[in-house]
């Protein structure tokens, strides 16, 4: 499933030099995106970068101050919330406190004119979907947390949107029953086959839900891409950092015989990197590298880029452990260890003199 990398690929959902500005501020700066049929695609970005306001444009409760967005090719910009395919489900939920489950799933189709038995055919469907058969009778108050956010998914798909845009879907709800709603989720959007347009501040979240993520920052796109793409090839020290854990160490660039390396300390040998950039020599330079490509050893080991360093902290998981491991120069390099039985190697404690070693594949070049 990758229409986006289909030519022929309609796109549900155009945006073409989007911008909004409240006053003054821009809130959207020239945002030029599609989103295809059947795409799970998630916002990401620190507070205030736009993602709100890029759902209620979508929503239709802002209109953009320039550029134009399409639905299934129609310029929707003028057409009202009411009036377009396309529902919001908001964090709150905002359920109708007196009235039971089931009404609640019937109230826009109600509102619709629909008949009764299509109402109850689909109301019974609704419930199916979200495996709330049992609580049709039951106020909001009378079921729970997790019960109430697949309420408010089933009132939100009811009317069969061509596009459901979610606003922190699963931010009241506790990390484990986030972690299995999640699923759940994915398992909903796929079975009706509904666009989803989820804006979320977890990046864990945004990488397991989604097709692809875009990340945002002070309303630009910094990068769409599939979770995979975003994670491993990010474009900039800012998405490599939004993502996961990284440590990001500035240099110089050199061309060598197979791509670059990266001057970055005296008496450091050079780092091998990764990229795909095309990079002036001797420019200014950075390399990402991820704290579980970086191996930790007792004894020198083999690799593209090697150094010697001092463990000055130590985060334990459980499952993993993360050290800090402190370069010469005082700069900071992270490792990341699985704790597994296998593994007959002592662990290592604060101040231990160690080995890293990452094989250059994994260090990123960025140039910014
Ligand atoms: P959060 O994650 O905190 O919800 P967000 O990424 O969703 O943030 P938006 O709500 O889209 O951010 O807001 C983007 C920027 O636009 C913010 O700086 C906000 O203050 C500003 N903004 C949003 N709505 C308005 C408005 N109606 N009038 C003025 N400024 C606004």
């Amino acid at each position: 499933f990758a229409p986006w990398d289909d030519p022929d690929a309609r796109p549900l959902i155009e945006f073409r030099g989007v911008t909004k500005r409240f006053g003054d501020f821009t809130a959207i700066d020239d945002l030029t995106l599609d989103i295809y049929e059947r795409e799970f695609f998630a916002l990401l970005g620190p507070s205030g970068c736009g993602k709100t306001t890029m759902m209620r444009i979508l929503a239709g409760f802002e209109t953009p101050s320039e550029g134009t967005i399409r639905l299934s090719g129609q310029d929707i910009g003028q057409v009202p919330p009411n009036r377009r395919a396309v529902n919001m489900m908001f964090q709150s939920y905002a359920l109708f406190p007196h009235l039971s489950v089931w009404e609640n799933i019937a109230f826009g189709l109600k509102r619709e004119g629909q008949d009764k038995e299509a109402i109850e055919a689909r109301v019974a469907e609704m419930l199916r979907l979200t495996r709330l058969e049992k609580f049709g009778a039951r106020k909001p108050h009378q079921i729970s947390g997790g019960q109430r956010q697949r309420v408010a998914l089933a009132r939100s798909l009811a009317k069969a949107p061509k596009l459901l845009l979610l606003d922190e879907p699963l931010g009241a709800l506790d990390r484990k029953l986030r972690e299995e709603t999640q699923f759940e989720l994915m398992d909903i959007q796929e079975k009706t086959g509904t666009t989803f347009v989820i804006v979320t501040h977890d990046q864990e979240e945004a990488m397991t839900v989604a097709s692809r993520v875009a990340v945002m920052n002070e309303g630009r796109l910094v990068q769409v891409a599939t979770p995979p793409v975003i994670y491993e090839q990010p474009n900039s020290t800012y998405v490599a950092d939004f993502l996961g854990n990284v440590t990001i160490i500035e240099g110089r660039a050199r061309r060598s015989e197979d791509g670059y390396t990266l001057d970055w300390a005296e008496g450091q040998p050079p780092l091998k990197v990764r990229s795909g950039l095309d990079v002036q020599e001797g420019a200014r330079a950075f390399m990402a590298i991820r704290p579980e490509k970086v191996e930790i050893h007792r004894n020198r080991p083999e690799d593209d880029n090697v150094l010697r360093g001092k463990v000055i902290d130590i985060g334990y998981l459980g499952n993993l452990s993360t050290y800090h491991v402190e370069m010469p120069d005082g700069r900071i390099i992270r490792a990341q260890n699985f704790n597994t039985e296998r593994d007959t190697r002592q662990p290592f404690t604060w101040d231990d003199e160690v080995w890293i070693n990452w094989t250059a594949a994994c260090g990123v070049l960025l140039e910014s």
